[in-house]
């Protein structure tokens, strides 16, 4: 039987370095068909997360997001309005009769990424939509697909046209398909394994990522860059209110796609369930929460000795926590009697 490891399970070995400032580090990362990002941090396609608002603090910022696809083809279309077309963005499409339309009003709005977000990407409804999108659109346009948990999904994804693939299944904080499905593979293990990979096709660790931290260790195991949701859903850029809770602390909703709240409100029904609805501290600015998260992986480089993304992943040692060690590896001092 095979055994996976997670973020929490590993720690990355400090090495020597000559990196005399974080400025020395970059963080570039360049997912194909010019998507090019200043920083490897795409926001989710889920409607606590990426509307307009965010795909366009996302590209100012130097990172992306997807604009999620829970609304009608004009309404996620017109997201794209005030996102100035010297930005990346992205929208999201599924696999059902509206695909290829909502992918056109997307491209004409000025979408450079179409992502096709399944839960179960490695499905032939994707292979499918693959082939009619590259059919229809042609080479030029990066599509982005998932999600997968495999080194085989990862490859087949890959060989039916996917240009970066999102990776790992049932690791979202939000998300609950391994307890009601029985499926999936530890976050981290599924990065390994499709670093593994001898397609062309860029690595996008989605879910799961805590901090900046988890960031670094996704990156060191073979990801082009990462997908967050929690991370950015208390942002003042993410879609939705911010509300006082009894203790009086600010929070917002963050929501899996398939809890029952979600899709009541997008479909009028509840189907699957596959993810809660939760709410989270309010982070501030966006701006903000991306400095702090873009200055913890810059450190995060420089203990490795690396001023780039893929010599980090050439230079990176790892190893095993034990509990003992997972506890010591965060602020225990309130933990003391
Ligand atoms: P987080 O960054 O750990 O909060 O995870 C965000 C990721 O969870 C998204 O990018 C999706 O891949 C995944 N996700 C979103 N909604 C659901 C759901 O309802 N169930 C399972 N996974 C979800």
């Amino acid at each position: 039987m095979r055994q996976g490891l997670t973020y929490d399970d590993v720690l990355l070995e400090p090495q020597y370095s000559d990196i005399q400032s974080r400025k020395e580090v970059s963080l570039e990362t360049d997912l194909g068909k010019g998507v090019r990002l200043r920083i490897p941090i795409i926001a989710s396609p889920m409607d606590t997360v990426s509307e307009g608002n965010m795909a366009w603090g996302m590209g100012m910022a130097g990172g992306t997001a997807i604009i999620h696809r829970y609304n009608s083809i004009i309404e996620q279309a017109s997201m794209f309005d005030s996102i100035p077309c010297d930005l990346i963005a992205g929208g999201a499409v599924g696999v059902g009769d509206d695909m290829l339309n909502r992918a056109a009003a997307l491209i004409m709005r000025g979408a450079k990424i179409i992502c096709i977000d399944v839960a179960h990407g490695h499905h032939v409804l994707v292979k499918n939509a693959l082939v009619e999108l590259r059919k229809r659109f042609g080479e030029d346009i990066h599509i982005m697909a998932g999600n997968v948990a495999t080194l085989e999904g990862f490859n087949d994804l890959a060989d039916w046209g996917a240009d970066s693939i999102r990776c790992n299944i049932g690791g979202g904080s939000i998300c609950t398909t391994r307890v009601q499905t029985g499926h999936g593979v530890p976050g981290l293990e599924t990065i390994f394994q499709c670093a593994k990979s001898d397609r062309d096709a860029k690595i996008i660790a989605d879910g799961g990522i805590k901090t900046s931290g988890d960031i670094v260790k996704a990156l060191a195991a073979g990801a082009d860059a990462v997908m967050l949701g929690s991370l950015l859903a208390g942002t003042d850029l993410a879609p939705g209110e911010c509300f006082k809770d009894t203790n009086g602390e600010h929070r917002k909703v963050y929501r899996g796609m398939a809890s029952a709240e979600a899709q009541k409100d997008w479909r009028g029904r509840v189907s699957s369930l596959e993810g809660i609805s939760s709410s989270i501290p309010y982070r501030g600015a966006l701006p903000d929460v991306l400095a702090d998260l873009e200055r913890g992986v810059r450190s995060g480089l420089s203990y490795s000795g690396a001023r780039s993304i893929k010599e980090l992943q050439v230079k990176a040692k790892w190893n095993r926590q034990t509990h003992a060690s997972i506890v010591e590896s965060s602020a225990h001092i309130t933990r003391r009697k």
